[in-house]
């Protein structure tokens, strides 16, 4: 993979002393690119470093990661963090209502979201797959870490936690090494480590059906995670197909969300939550997001199937980031 490294200038004070330089990197992982901005030139290859790490545990397109293993296998002993991770991912099919489920992987596969093959499948393909999907047909032998899919067939997708995952062992290896100021934005995944100089990072988050912003956040010390539907979607006849599912139905999610965006602590509560909100509609959404502690939601509801947001433009450059 080619490595892009950009030294960028930012921002400099008004006398342009070094000190305020701040350092901006860009690589492609986890099937988006992670950005890194930070006064601290070390930055970048401190949280590069750790998102790969985290990606080739849990990316089920890497081919050696434990979840790959386990999703061709049906069984596999996997390491204490992967564990962990399983049963973060359990809490949020418990407290969602089964609305965030990472079994849903034969029904991506099945409407192409996996290989970027849209496919429209008939009713009968739907029921077929659904049959696989079911959290509660994941077995878990704590005393070993032994994990077992009950099913033949069956495939488990962190794409919905990974990330905010990824982002948050980041933030802590930047602590570690004494960093203190830092954005790090993963595809709709954001964490804001500090500040900027002593003023808060700016997030801008785009309109999800035209260019141009919607709103802005001031963030210190806070993640943020943003799903969809104007990402990965095909739209066929008038409807929008996007690529976050409803277990329960085996059909995209359509909850009149548009857009969901979640403040959070940390990266992985944002990353889950803002996949359930979206999958469960506004109402139980903010039910659902009123039992985490410190945690903002906002919201975009829409009809419109059409359009989707344009790329940063000039009208964002005052934005230290957006998703
Ligand atoms: P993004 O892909 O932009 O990071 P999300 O965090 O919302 O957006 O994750 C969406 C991904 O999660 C999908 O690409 C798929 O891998 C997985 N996924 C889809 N539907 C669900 C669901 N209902 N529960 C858990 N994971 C899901
Ligand atoms: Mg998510």
């Amino acid at each position: 993979m080619k490595r892009i490294l950009q030294l960028i200038l930012l921002a400099t004070s008004l006398c342009g002393c070094q000190d305020r330089a701040l350092y901006k990197d860009t690589q492609a992982m986890m099937g988006t690119f992670v950005e890194v901005i930070s006064p601290d030139k070390g930055a970048g290859d401190i949280v590069f470093k750790e998102i790969k790490r985290v990606e080739n545990l849990l990316s089920k397109y890497k081919e050696d990661s434990e979840v790959a293993k386990l999703n061709k296998s049906g069984k596999l002993r996997v390491s204490p963090e992967t564990f962990y991770i399983l049963q973060r991912a359990k809490e949020f099919w418990q407290v969602s209502g089964g609305a965030f489920d990472i079994t849903v992987s034969p029904l991506m596969d099945l409407w192409g979201f996996t290989d970027k093959e849209y496919y429209l499948p008939k009713k009968e393909e739907i029921r077929k797959a659904l049959r696989r999907v079911g959290f509660e047909k994941i077995i878990f032998n704590p005393d070993d870490n032994v994990v077992k899919f009950k099913l033949s067939g069956m495939k488990i997708d962190l794409g919905a936690i990974a990330k905010g995952y990824a982002v948050d062992c980041a933030v802590r290896k930047l602590r570690e090494h004494g960093i203190k100021s830092c954005l790090i934005s993963a595809g709709g995944q954001i964490y804001a480590l500090g500040d900027k100089f002593g003023k808060p990072w700016r997030i801008a988050i785009r309109n999800p059906r035209k260019s141009g912003l919607w709103d802005y956040l001031e963030l210190r010390n806070k993640a943020v995670a943003t799903s969809g539907d104007y990402e990965q979607y095909f739209i066929k006849g008038d409807k929008r197909y996007s690529h976050i599912l409803n277990p329960k139905t085996g059909y995209p999610a359509d909850s009149g969300i548009i857009s969901t965006t979640v403040i959070a602590d940390d990266g992985l509560t944002a990353d889950a939550l803002s996949t359930s909100i979206f999958v469960l509609g506004k109402e139980k959404g903010l039910n659902l997001a009123q039992r985490f502690k410190d945690v903002k939601v906002e919201i975009i509801e829409g009809k419109d199937i059409k359009g989707s947001p344009s790329l940063r433009n000039d009208s964002e450059r005052k934005f230290d980031d957006r998703i």
